[in-house]
């Protein structure tokens, strides 16, 4: 294999047209610093005329060479150039000329793509432009422009919602105004839609409101938790949609008062403070789980005894606290009901 392929193999270029001359890579002095300089010419004999479309023929002539200097990823701690001699032609039938072009780097442009993916690349990490810069012997302003081109801003489409939608919010930075973001998905694929900074309900009435009618008219239900504003919010912008309270928040809300009442009678009943307190588990289990059969002795009873007469011996202490418990239950089925009417 000749030279030519280990150097590109070693500069990281594809483009096959651009061979090196035998002193291929010297010591130069560029802006005042020492820099491994590569000497390499492109060369290749172009299809048409770049500026007229004519096809290649006779009346295409070469014409001279351009130099430029291509700033690469820096070779060995080096700064790394190269000093590429690009083929001229001068077409006679627009009486034009033009300059070869190569995949290494983009026209009118000094910086390899190369050296853009590893500036890329480098923006991943927690890091100043400025840091980048200087490892990668560019300016400031060119990394931020890199960056930028690389990593374009996410539009949301506001002409298309999915059917379904999950809503939920996140604590994202501290700089987020309202304390909170608002996030929210297609519950079919999981696929986020966008992401609010400020869940706040007038900002999000306002970025809803962007979609188009069609869009919003469209969403057929909303997975939410219970935060109340985000009911009144969707039954403004998603006039067709039902409003799903999430399954777990439901269960939380449930379990909550029940330990919130288990607590009040135990401090009330002190004599069977001991009982409310273990079986805590008990009265929150699953009603088909609870075991019907087996008697088994408890020490803080004395004797053999089922689960379910345990629940019913502890619910049957504090008969305000039992009505209390259901009437709950049913206010807050009611309310749950009541949210899709
Ligand atoms: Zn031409």
């Amino acid at each position: 294999m000749s030279h030519n392929y280990f150097i590109r193999n070693l500069l990281n270029i594809k483009d096959k047209n651009i061979i090196f001359e035998e002193n291929f890579c010297v010591e130069e002095k560029i802006n005042g610093v020492k820099s491994k300089v590569f000497h390499g010419i492109l060369t290749y004999q172009p299809k048409a005329c770049y500026v007229c479309g004519h096809v290649f023929d006779h009346q295409i002539i070469k014409h001279g060479f351009k130099t430029s200097i291509i700033k690469m990823p820096s070779v060995s701690g080096f700064n790394a150039y190269l000093k590429l001699k690009k083929q001229r032609y001068y077409c006679k039938h627009c009486e034009s000329t033009f300059t070869l072009t190569t995949d290494v780097v983009a026209k009118n442009c000094f910086i390899s793509n190369n050296t853009k993916a590893a500036i890329a690349l480098h923006a991943r990490e927690k890091i100043s432009e400025k840091d980048i810069a200087q490892t990668h012997n560019v300016s400031h302003s060119t990394v931020n422009r890199i960056i930028n081109s690389f990593y374009n801003y996410f539009k949301p489409n506001f002409y298309y919602l999915p059917k379904h939608l999950c809503f939920d919010e996140f604590k994202s930075v501290k700089s987020a105004a309202g304390a909170m973001s608002f996030i929210f998905c297609d519950s079919k694929t999981g696929k986020i839609v966008d992401i609010v900074e400020d869940r706040r309900l007038h900002v999000l009435r306002e970025y809803f409101l962007q979609y188009s009618k069609k869009a919003r008219d469209s969403v057929k239900t909303v997975v939410i938790d219970i935060y109340s504003p985000y009911i009144s919010l969707i039954k403004d912008v998603f006039p067709n949609a039902r409003i799903i309270i999430d399954k777990f928040h439901i269960h939380q809300l449930f379990s909550r008062a029940l330990n919130k009442t288990r607590i009040k009678v135990m401090n009330r009943h002190k004599k069977n403070y001991n009982q409310l307190k273990k079986y805590w588990r008990l009265i929150l289990k699953d009603e088909s789980k609870v075991d019907y059969i087996h008697f088994r002795y408890h020490r803080s009873f004395k004797k053999q005894i089922r689960e379910k007469d345990i629940i019913h011996y502890l619910i049957d202490l504090d008969l305000y606290c039992k009505i209390k418990v259901q009437s709950f239950a049913k206010k807050k089925c009611r309310e749950l009901h009541f949210i899709n009417k």
